[in-house]
């Protein structure tokens, strides 16, 4: 197995930067709780010099063609493509997703990612007006220095798509990885400079939120990228406010999903325990609250029961083990408070409850039943795993109980009535819909939330909206006629 600790914490100005003087983040193996890296978060010179390398190298790499920075992101996407193997174990490790999920959902989707916007990038265009004799044309140009700061469920992905749209448009990233999960994204700085990234186009500063505080806060930044809890993202969009920077929030969500007594009862328990239970049930667009309808309410349960004995939880590096922990011991806790709390609440366990009985930060598969809307457990964001069962009886009742929150993220709907399906792809107030499907996230299809679930969209040509500015420029072919 690979050494996880790093040479140095950080990744600025095309090469790796230690300064002891941070203060320290331990990396914790979540299976185990053991300590497996030691990295520092950055002082205030270590802000700086990232800031400032990626300002100086913003003016070369937003000269160069968008085919010559296309070239280098699909380059870079090729080679984490062949060092899957070896970026799967490591998200695994900085993580405590089971490896079987990391070779086909990490490095790889963030290859996807860095090979999409790679092939867009010489396609970045803007558009040209005729008006009579003169015209205008605008120009799509890059924001500047982005600031990117990630969570810790995804920390490859998030990391390139950030990157990718960003430095196909012609803009430098300071990345933050989340304090919990510092590992990775060192990686894909690695993997960047390899393909031939400029130096400074891209650095890794770690740290924990007075980091990202500090980098938010600097004038020289254009632009801020947060993926985060909601609070975080009021506090992120607040301080971005105060400099007028662009900014995207990828943020929480506590998403609906909507089950008719018409669905392919197998597809749509397939689609509640990808929902719910991927990752340890620690993914964004969870469809948390799933609305059963009355008549197939006990045999939805009984099948999702019965699936979830294919459960193997275990040591997340065996290729056997679909079930890893938590990621960090304060995140189990918390994933436990909300299960008592829907105990004391009055809802019907039907599966799991709590910690399951091994080292580590593990949490069995929960499923509580008669959950209704009032309750903790169906109000607030878990992130673990945890699916709360709700019943309902009809369309019109079960698209305003899915809307009634503040939420916005994502919703899915399993239905063999074709309009009705539509119908409620329409109705739900979220950034991404899923008819008989549910947490599919390919870099084709734009990704973002409605509501407080944040502002902009990642993936496809719509992350070019959010990573350039246009110009206009208005051309005079004629005489300039003035008043006086
Ligand atoms: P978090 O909000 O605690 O932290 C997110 C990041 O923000 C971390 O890197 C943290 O250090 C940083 N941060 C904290 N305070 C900051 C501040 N004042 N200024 C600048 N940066 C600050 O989130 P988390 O616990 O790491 O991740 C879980 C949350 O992320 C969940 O709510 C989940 O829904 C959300 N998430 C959203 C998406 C999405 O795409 N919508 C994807 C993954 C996770």
């Amino acid at each position: 197995m690979q050494d996880p600790q790093p040479s140095a914490s950080h990744f600025i100005d095309g090469a790796p930067v230690e300064d002891a003087a941070g203060a320290s983040i331990d990396c914790i193996y979540p299976a185990t709780g053991e300590k497996i890296a030691t990295l520092h978060g950055a002082t205030s010179q270590i802000v700086d010099r990232a800031l400032d390398a990626a300002h100086r190298a913003g003016p070369a790499w937003a000269a160069m063609s968008g085919t010559e920075r296309g070239r280098i992101l699909t380059r870079a996407a090729h080679i984490m493509r062949e060092r899957n193997a070896e970026l799967s174990e490591l998200e695994t490790l900085d993580t405590g997703k089971p490896l079987q999920e990391t070779l086909v959902a990490d490095a790889t989707s963030g290859a996807d990612a860095l090979e999409y916007f790679g092939g867009l990038a010489a396609s970045i265009t803007g558009t040209h007006q005729q008006l009579g004799e003169d015209w205008v044309y605008t120009v799509r140009e890059p924001l500047g220095v982005c600031v990117a700061i990630g969570a810790w469920n995804y920390p490859t992905q998030i990391a390139c798509w950030k990157a990718a749209p960003a430095l196909a448009c012609g803009n430098t990233v300071v990345f933050k990885p989340s304090e919990t999960t510092p590992l990775c994204a060192l990686k894909v700085a690695e993997i960047l400079k390899e393909a031939g990234l400029p130096d400074g186009v891209f650095n890794v500063v770690q740290g924990h939120g007075d980091v990202g505080a500090a980098l938010v806060a600097d004038d020289r930044v254009a632009k801020v990228s947060l993926t985060g809890s909601v609070p975080t993202g009021r506090k992120v969009y607040a301080a971005a406010a105060e400099g007028i920077k662009s900014v995207t929030m990828e943020l929480g969500g506590k998403s609906p999903l909507v089950v008719f007594d018409d669905a392919d009862l197998d597809k749509a328990v397939s689609g509640a325990i990808l929902g719910n239970f991927y990752s340890s049930g620690q993914i964004c667009s969870n469809g948390t609250r799933v609305f059963v309808q009355e008549g197939i309410r006990e045999a939805f349960l009984s099948r999702l029961g019965e699936r979830l004995e294919g459960v193997v939880m275990g040591d997340p590096l065996d290729p056997e083990v679909n079930f890893g922990p938590m990621v960090s011991e304060r995140q189990m806790e918390i994933v436990l408070g909300f299960i008592e709390k829907g105990r004391e609440e009055g809802a019907r366990l039907a599966s799991g409850g709590g910690r399951a009985p091994r080292e580590g930060f593990y949490i069995e598969p929960t499923v509580f039943a008669d959950v209704t809307d009032d309750m903790l457990i169906a109000r607030e964001e878990i992130f673990g795993p945890v699916l709360s069962v709700l019943s309902f009886a009809t369309e019109e009742e079960a698209l305003a109980r899915a809307n009634a929150t503040p939420y916005g993220l994502s919703a899915g709907v399993f239905t063999s009535d074709l309009t009705r399906a539509h119908r409620m792809a329409k109705g739900f107030e979220a950034g991404t819909c899923f008819i008989n499907h549910y947490n599919v996230a390919p870099v084709e299809a734009p990704f973002g939330g409605a509501k407080a679930s944040g502002v902009g969209r990642e993936n496809s040509r719509a992350a070019i909206e959010h990573y350039t500015q246009l110009k206009s420029v208005y051309v005079g072919m004629g005489d300039v006629e003035a008043p006086y």
